[in-house]
């Protein structure tokens, strides 16, 4: 352990003032296509939560992002719109991963993020997670996906086994980053990201703030600019 401390790494982080919005923030004042405005207004999102207002810009300008929220303040799409923004549907490599802490978390996130994503774009999502039999999973990466979402103990499987190759990835996003140390997934998270290019984006989503996270913060993120909004839906 480097004996880092919550201050040592407060020190060299860029902190954000997170905004604290008095009027709804529209989608519209993102720089989104048309298409995903049209589409977010179909599935009755018409304004951003206070989380998605305060991390969309960042996320969405490339930067490595801590974000603290509570649960059910929409911190899926928060990370999902960027994601999605970032993904090319013509390439079949992995281009963003999704560590999550349990199978059915994995497939609420899956669930949002095809809900999120353009339907004329065919974009393929695959959720793998532990306590299913690995070979099936293995062979549907094989056909392609563009966005994996996964428990960090069978991504971790995948990676080794060679069946999952990141060569392509854009995006890391780790949610309920917290609950994931507190299953014990350090280590495990700690082997993804390091299969992860050092090029990546880094977005890291928790309901509270814990040393874990700092620490996981420090050893794979870049500068990561932080917003928390604790209190907040
Ligand atoms: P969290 O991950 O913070 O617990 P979720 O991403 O699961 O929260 O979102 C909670 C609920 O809010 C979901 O049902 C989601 O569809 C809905 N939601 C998210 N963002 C918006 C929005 N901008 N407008 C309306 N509903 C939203
Ligand atoms: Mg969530």
């Amino acid at each position: 352990d480097s004996g880092a401390t919550p201050e040592a790494f407060a020190a060299d982080a860029i902190f954000v003032a997170a905004p604290a919005p008095v009027v709804a923030a529209p989608f519209e004042q993102l720089n989104l296509p048309a298409a995903v405005i049209a589409n977010l207004t179909r599935l009755g999102y018409h304004a951003m939560t206070p989380i998605q207002a305060a991390s969309l810009p960042v996320a969405l300008a490339g930067h490595d992002l801590i974000a603290q929220a509570k649960t059910g303040s929409g911190k899926t799409a928060a990370f999902a719109l960027a994601l999605l923004d970032r993904l090319n549907a013509r390439s079949f490599a992995v281009q963003a991963l999704v560590l999550c802490p349990t199978r059915e978390l994995a497939e609420q996130v899956t669930q949002e993020i095809r809900r999120l994503a353009r339907s004329e774009e065919n974009i393929k999502i695959l959720s793998l997670c532990g306590g299913t039999p690995i070979r099936p999973q293995a062979d549907s990466l094989e056909h392609g996906a563009h966005i994996v979402v996964g428990t960090p103990g069978r991504l971790m499987d995948h990676i080794s086994r060679g069946s999952l190759k990141l060569d392509g990835l854009a995006t890391l996003v780790l949610d309920e980053a917290d609950r994931m140390l507190d299953m014990g997934f350090f280590d495990d998270i700690a082997y993804v990201a390091k299969a992860c290019p050092k090029s990546r984006q880094t977005l890291l989503f928790s309901a509270t703030y814990p040393e874990g996270v700092v620490r996981l913060a420090r050893q794979f993120m870049r500068q990561p600019q932080e917003i928390s909004l604790p209190e907040q839906h």
